[in-house]
C-alpha cells in the first residue's frame, strides 16, 4: 500500500510523504563575514563573539522539516580557505545548495560574494540552489550595503535573499528553510539528489525523519 502510494507520487512528480533528503550545503564568502557564526547559530542555537573561526569539523548537520519531506543539511564551512581566494573544487563538488554571505557593513564583501556566485555557477551542479545572506543585520547603524541594491542583484541572478544576524538569530532558520523549500524534490528534477555521496536518498534507511512536525536536529 505504502509502496503503491510512493510509486504513484513518483509518477506524479511529487515528493513522497516524509522522504528524507540529504543535502550538501556550502558556506561561501569573505573571511569574517560570519559564516561560522551562522552555522553555529543554526546548528547549535549559539552565538559567541570569540568562537574558533572554523567549525573544527568537516561539516555539521541539521535537519529541517517540510510538510511532506525532511531535509538533512550537511553544512560545510570553508575552514578558512577563503583567505586564499580560491576554494578547492572538492568543496563545491556535489553541493546542492550554497549560502553566499556578505557583511552589510562592508561593500567589498558584497563584491566578493558576487564573484563567488559566478564561481558556484561554473563549478557546482547546474541546478544548485543559492541563497545570498546579508549578515550582521543587527549593525544597521554601520550599514554600507543598501538592502534594495542587494535584493535587486539577487532577483536578477535568481538567488534567494535575506538579511541575517547570527548574533540575534534574525532570519537564520528562515534562510535554511527557504533553501529546503526551493530544493528540487520530484524524481524528475532530482538528478543530483540521488547521485554520489551527498545525493543519497535515505528514505528507507534512517530513523532521523521528522515526526509530528518536529525535527530531530534540535536548535532554538
Ligand atoms: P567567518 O570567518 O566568515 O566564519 O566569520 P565568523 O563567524 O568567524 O565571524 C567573524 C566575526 O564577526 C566574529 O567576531 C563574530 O562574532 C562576528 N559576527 C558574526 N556574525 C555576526 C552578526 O550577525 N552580527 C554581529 N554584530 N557580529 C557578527
Amino acid at each position: 500500500m505504502e509502496e503503491h502510494h510512493r510509486e504513484a507520487n513518483k509518477h506524479n512528480g511529487l515528493a513522497s510523504p516524509n522522504k528524507l533528503y540529504l543535502t550538501k550545503l556550502v558556506l561561501v564568502g569573505e573571511a569574517a563575514v560570519g559564516k561560522s557564526s551562522l552555522v553555529l547559530r543554526f546548528v547549535k542555537g549559539q552565538y559567541s563573539e570569540n568562537h574558533q573561526s572554523t567549525i573544527g569539523a568537516a561539516f555539521l548537520t541539521q535537519t529541517v522539516c517540510l510538510e511532506d519531506a525532511t531535509v538533512k543539511f550537511e553544512i560545510w564551512d570553508t575552514a578558512g580557505q577563503e583567505r586564499y581566494h580560491s576554494l578547492a573544487p572538492m568543496y563545491f563538488r556535489g553541493a546542492q545548495a550554497a549560502i553566499v554571505v556578505y557583511d552589510i557593513t562592508n561593500t567589498e564583501t558584497l563584491a566578493r560574494a558576487k564573484n563567488s556566485v559566478l564561481e558556484l555557477r561554473q563549478q557546482a551542479s547546474p541546478n544548485i540552489v543559492i541563497a545570498l545572506a546579508g549578515n550582521k543585520a543587527d549593525m544597521a547603524n554601520e550599514r554600507a550595503v543598501d538592502l534594495q541594491e542587494a535584493q535587486a542583484y539577487a532577483d536578477d541572478n535568481n538567488l534567494l535573499f535575506m538579511e541575517t544576524s547570527a548574533k540575534t538569530a534574525m532570519n537564520v532558520k528562515e534562510i535554511f528553510l527557504a533553501i529546503a523549500m526551493k530544493l528540487p524534490k520530484s524524481s524528475a528534477e532530482a538528478g543530483p539528489w540521488r547521485r554520489g555521496r551527498s545525493g543519497v536518498d535515505l528514505s528507507e534507511a534512517t530513523p532521523q525523519r521528522c515526526s509530528s512536525g518536529r525535527c530531530s536536529g534540535g536548535g532554538p
